[in-house]
């Protein structure tokens, strides 16, 4: 299977790509990302026959549905990282909390949120394609605190890759900020930003269009690639586990092979639900994706109005901060795959330089059919989580619990609901003791003690260790050294 170009092909690029290519190099042209050229067709014979598999292989069986150019060996090493999550023969359980919602919890591996789902296994297939290849690849990345900590824990002491991960200083939370200045290997750097994730982010992109630093990395012969979910190799990962969340279901008799149900994802850039409409489109039976959001509700906007409107528009800081995005990347491969390239380059031209786009009517409905979205602000979030604990004894995150409004609100059809848990509670807890005890601004130790009595429930050992590391990452710089301070790591 080849890759192609969301926004069509400048001439001066192949037409289409290999994986392992779109991986590689994640820039396609006119500033598009990549997109398979079809999709496997795997239908309910395929569900049928899964219905026993545990996760790798059903992770196995929809790898080989894509025909990638990765050996099989790679695959199996990339997968067996799932056996590091807190139960191998259970990477993601999927519990049941009410009759009719169900939530799948994607935040077992060893930073606790769910980009390790797709983070994990990404780092072993590029590190061996670089190795395999001779080259060696930096990786640079800003984070608002959770791919920050699973990009340096996949790439850790791995060959030919090194990374450089910005963070803004005093803008996470205590335990994300402890699991990366904690990260202690040669191929990590790790700097913290005077500023907001904003100032984290543009210094990166003053970094990535510097001549200076492209022609150093030339030199070295430094190759640059990327780690967030514009890369396939991210999204690839991030559709096994919506088709095993089905397949959960009917295991616990909660629905027929066959039978619909609402997918509900807590959004920021769109790759968490990329892959359940790319289930969804490979013959997983779902009623609709239920696109939960947060203050921040630009998606909201879209789904409801066809309207995508950044103008007057700053990002507002929530307690859900993964999800405090206003360029949502990955709607860009939804316009591909429902309106094609010609009207996704017209359509994203507009959002550059208007700050707006908008959908036609037939457009909207094709988005409406499969789409339904809401968002609930903090104080809402703050109530689901105290009432979800206090009717059900579920204990969750600010972002998971975004999705439940949207259960309520969203669902036409009395089916049942499954919502994405993206973070345990231990990455958040100064909101969660906020909202089960009433205490105001916590150190992330105070809530945790406080939730984990208040819950009756343990701290995990790998976050109560997080307090005793040394800290071994202790640059943190105002924004015009991160040049000069990335060159001397390289
Ligand atoms: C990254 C992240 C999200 C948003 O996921 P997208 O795939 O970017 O939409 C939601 N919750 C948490 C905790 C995250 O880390």
């Amino acid at each position: 299977m080849n890759f192609i170009e969301t926004r069509g092909n400048d001439g001066k690029r192949s037409s289409s790509v290999s994986f392992s290519q779109a991986i590689l190099s994640p820039m396609s042209s006119f500033g598009g990302i990549y997109v398979p050229e079809y999709l496997p067709q795997l239908g309910e014979s395929f569900l049928r026959s899964h219905l026993s598999s545990d996760y790798k292989t059903l992770a196995r069986a929809v790898l080989d549905a894509y025909e990638l150019d990765i050996d099989a060996e790679v695959i199996d090493a990339a997968l067996s990282l799932y056996d590091g999550f807190d139960d191998p023969a259970q990477p993601v359980p999927v519990v049941r909390v009410r009759d009719d919602l169900f939530v799948t919890e994607l935040y077992h591996g060893p930073t606790r949120a769910f980009k390790d789902m797709a983070l994990q296994p990404f780092g072993v297939v590029l590190s061996s394609l670089a190795q395999a290849r001779n080259e060696q690849y930096l990786i640079l990345a800003a984070t608002s605190g959770d791919t920050g900590p699973a990009t340096l824990e996949t790439f850790k002491d791995r060959a030919n890759v090194r990374v450089a991960c910005l963070y803004p200083d005093g803008g996470t939370s205590d335990v994300q900020r402890l699991q990366m200045v904690t990260e202690d290997a040669a191929n990590l750097k790790v700097i913290g930003i005077h500023g907001n994730f904003d100032d984290a982010q543009t210094a990166l992109k003053t970094l990535l269009s510097s001549d200076a630093f492209r022609g150093t990395l030339r030199e070295r012969h430094i190759h640059l690639s990327a780690a967030n979910s514009v890369n396939f190799g991210r999204i690839i990962f991030q559709q096994i586990y919506h088709i095993h969340s089905y397949l959960e279901l009917v295991r616990q008799g909660a629905v027929t092979l066959g039978d619909k149900v609402y997918l509900n994802v807590p959004s920021g850039n769109f790759g968490n639900a990329l892959g359940g409409y790319y289930a969804m489109k490979m013959g997983l039976p779902v009623e609709k994706i239920l696109i939960s959001s947060n203050s921040n509700n630009v998606l909201t906007d879209l789904i409801r109005t066809g309207v995508y409107d950044l103008r007057d528009r700053a990002v507002i800081a929530t307690s859900s901060p993964a999800m405090d995005i206003l360029k949502s990347s990955n709607i860009e491969r939804i316009l591909f795959d429902l309106f094609g390239a010609q009207r996704t380059r017209e359509l994203m031209a507009d959002l550059d330089q208007k700050r707006i786009y908008r959908l036609k009517g037939d457009e909207l409905a094709a988005l409406q059919a499969v789409f339904a979205a809401d968002y609930a602000d903090d104080s809402e979030v703050e109530t689901s989580i105290r009432d979800t604990f206090r009717d059900t004894g579920y204990l969750m995150d600010p972002h998971t619990a975004t999705c439940f409004k949207a259960h309520a609100s969203c669902r036409e059809k009395p089916l049942p609901g499954i919502v994405y848990s993206t973070a345990e509670w231990t990455k958040f807890s100064p909101t969660i003791a906020h909202a089960l005890t009433g205490e105001v601004d916590s150190h992330d130790i105070d809530a945790l003690k406080s939730i984990a009595a208040t819950a009756n429930t343990p701290i995990p050992p790998m976050i109560e260790a997080l307090f005793d590391k040394p800290v071994v990452q202790d640059t943190v710089i105002d924004k015009d050294d991160i040049e000069r301070e990335v060159l001397a790591f390289l």
